[in-house]
């Protein structure tokens, strides 16, 4: 009988913490009062091609009708600049074109739905004016050309953040895409200029991420930056072991000097099961929205609640998790989240306030 009593006492609690009822009416309360700040969104890859963000889109996952049902506040879109443009130096020539679709394609097309923000304050006024707040980070810092020059043009033209690499090593930081390849020339993580590109990023105010970069390389951005660093889109390695994700000892010192992990929704960095198929070069298998939860409660453990974000790594990937399928089901993830007993204030900490932290840190410590 008492053993009884027992089981079913800690089956009613525990069926309280972890799957408390929340009505559609709460999910929505809560998700429109927090600022949902998506720091990576690849759909630039496709504007740049042509693509209409403007009406909903049969494919892909991001466009204004989509992001508007998700109550996006703030979207970071990726200024990538594939690993091929370094061959005959294209990359900044191609840097400069994703530079011009953000600005081009989506914010001067569309200015009642977007306005162009660089900053804490750009952020806010937007979402004081209904609008979504577009914002760029460069993803591979081969962009730059091996030029300070060229990175403080990217700052003037309104880049907020870098990628240091992309999946390859560049002349001066090494990358988790290529770290394994004994063909690669490496550097042993940052070299000298690259730890200058860093103190010139302070000093200019451009946040350092550290997604994609090896583990060297992440120790020494962690040493040489003044301000705090982030992941833009990077998850946990505890969970689902691939390089491009952050062990535990990662997470708890990019916590410890005020950074933040923006967790990546993409398949292969939150499920064991989907990271092993794409190692075989199989079809991916579906995620799930709880393996997103999954990995934010895992830095939660570890890191605390200060330290997580999200960069969903939206039309950047192939796969995307069961419910979080595209910009338009972060309602779904307000869900889950208060459904774990996430209060609101934790919700809005992850959506956004902790990036804003972050961004005003760097912008606080810019021009010294
Ligand atoms: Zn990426």
């Amino acid at each position: 009988m008492h053993v009884r009593l027992l089981l079913l006492f800690t089956m009613m609690t525990g069926a309280f913490a972890q799957n408390r009822t929340v009505t559609d009416a709460e999910v929505m309360r809560v998700h429109r009062s927090a600022l949902l700040i998506d720091t990576h969104n690849d759909v630039t890859s496709r504007t740049v091609d042509g693509f209409d963000i403007g009406p909903r889109a049969p494919s892909g996952h991001t466009d204004i009708a989509r992001l508007k049902e998700g109550g996006v506040g703030a979207t970071f879109f990726a200024v990538y600049v594939a690993a091929r443009y370094a061959e005959g130096s294209h990359s900044a020539n191609r840097a400069l074109q994703m530079v011009d679709t953000v600005r081009h394609d989506i914010a001067a097309r569309y200015p009642n739905d977007f306005m162009a923000a660089a900053s804490v304050k750009d952020i806010e006024e937007a979402r004081r004016r209904g609008k979504i707040a577009a914002l760029m980070g460069i993803e591979g810092g081969h962009a730059i050309e091996d030029s300070l020059r060229l990175l403080r043009d990217y700052y003037s033209l309104g880049v907020r953040y870098m990628t240091l690499t992309h999946t390859n090593t560049n002349n001066w930081a090494d990358s988790s895409g290529d770290i394994a390849n004994p063909q690669v020339q490496h550097h042993n993580g940052l070299t000298d200029f690259g730890k200058d590109v860093v103190r010139e990023m302070n000093r200019l105010g451009m946040i350092v991420d550290i997604s994609h970069v090896a583990d060297k390389t992440f120790w020494d951005a962690l040493a040489a930056s003044r301000a705090p660093i982030f992941a833009s889109h990077s998850s946990a390695r505890a969970l689902t072991n691939v390089p491009r994700n952050m062990t535990d000892e990662m997470i708890v010192a990019l916590a410890k000097q005020g950074g933040v992990v923006d967790v990546n929704f993409n398949c292969g960095f939150i499920s064991q099961k989907s990271a092993d198929a794409d190692a075989r070069k199989e079809k991916s298998p579906r995620a799930a929205l709880a393996d997103v939860v999954d990995h934010i409660d895992h830095i939660r453990k570890i890191a605390g609640i200060d330290a997580i974000g999200i960069g969903s790594d939206f039309d950047g990937v192939e796969c995307t998790p069961e419910g979080l399928e595209d910009v338009s089901k972060f309602p779904n993830l307000t869900r889950a989240l208060l459904e774990k007993g996430y209060t609101p204030e934790d919700i809005r900490k992850i959506y956004g306030e902790n990036f804003l932290r972050v961004m005003r840190a760097v912008e606080a410590a810019a021009g010294k």
